[in-house]
């Protein structure tokens, strides 16, 4: 589905971004994996030596402009092209409006939500010049319903739903497609850190009977980055067994 297209996926060294990662090069993709450190970029990438000359790792600090143009413009020079973005990586916390510091505030901001924004603005002066691409963010469900402690999280998801849409119709016009996925529970490294009665409670009241799989996410931003989704933009796609929670 994805043959001669190259990915940038940030967040790829583990969870859902390491699915999304195997996912497209399953599926014929090049594939650069954006971590925060090399040495966890190396780790991910012993795991995928049966890909070796289709895949790449960056480490660039995802909130520098420079950093991230100088990291995708080594992409592109590697495979060729940079057709597809996945802006993947995260950081979510449950702190308590009391506790909650500016300083902590401050970093999930620049993770989850200024570099999407990096990210997204480099690879589009790429693609635009290439004559078109796919940009796919990640929100969460609790974009839509927040949640009960941790409030700065669905903050930065609400509004990577705010920049997706936006994105979707400046970018059109430069045939960029921008869309993003919205994970339930996913069963990764993120929610294993959930106190174990919070998982349990959430899963009861999913209507499918599970959490999702990290793969059950990456076949959404398959599906986005393929041409069968040639005609979606500014959508929010829902991949969560219809948890309202
Ligand atoms: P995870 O903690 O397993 O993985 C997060 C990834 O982001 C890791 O690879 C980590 O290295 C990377 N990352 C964090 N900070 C980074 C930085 N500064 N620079 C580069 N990479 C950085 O989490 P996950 O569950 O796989 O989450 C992936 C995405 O899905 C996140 O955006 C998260 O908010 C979202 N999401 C997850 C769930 C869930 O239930 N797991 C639900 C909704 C949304």
């Amino acid at each position: 589905m994805l043959k001669n297209k190259t990915a940038v996926v940030t967040g790829g060294t583990r969870g859902i971004g390491f699915a999304i990662v195997k996912r497209y090069l399953d599926n014929g993709a090049n594939v650069a994996i954006a971590g925060s450190r090399q040495e966890t970029v190396d780790k991910a990438l012993a795991g995928l030596t049966e890909y070796e000359g289709h895949v790449m790792g960056i480490w660039p600090n995802l909130c520098d402009p420079e950093e991230v143009a100088e990291s995708f413009a080594s992409v592109k020079e590697r495979f060729g092209s940079l057709d597809i973005l996945a802006n993947n990586a995260g950081i979510s916390s449950r702190t308590s409006l009391y506790d909650y510091t500016l300083e902590e505030f401050t970093k999930i901001v620049d993770i989850n939500l200024k570099a999407v924004f990096v990210c997204s603005q480099a690879a589009a002066r790429i693609m635009k010049e290439q004559g078109g691409g796919v940009i796919i963010n990640t929100s969460s469900m609790v974009s839509q319903y927040g949640q009960p402690s941790g409030c700065g999280y669905p903050a930065t998801k609400f509004a990577v739903d705010g920049l997706t849409k936006s994105l979707a119709r400046e970018l059109a016009k430069d045939k960029i497609r921008v869309n993003a996925v919205a994970p339930g529970v996913t069963k990764t490294d993120m929610v294993a850190a959930l106190p174990k009665e919070m998982v349990d409670r959430i899963s009861a009241g999913i209507p499918l009977g599970r959490p999702g799989d990290p793969e059950d996410i990456a076949n959404a931003y398959l599906y986005l980055a393929s041409d069968l989704a040639a005609y979606v933009t500014g959508a929010v796609v829902r991949v969560d067994g219809a948890a309202m929670t």
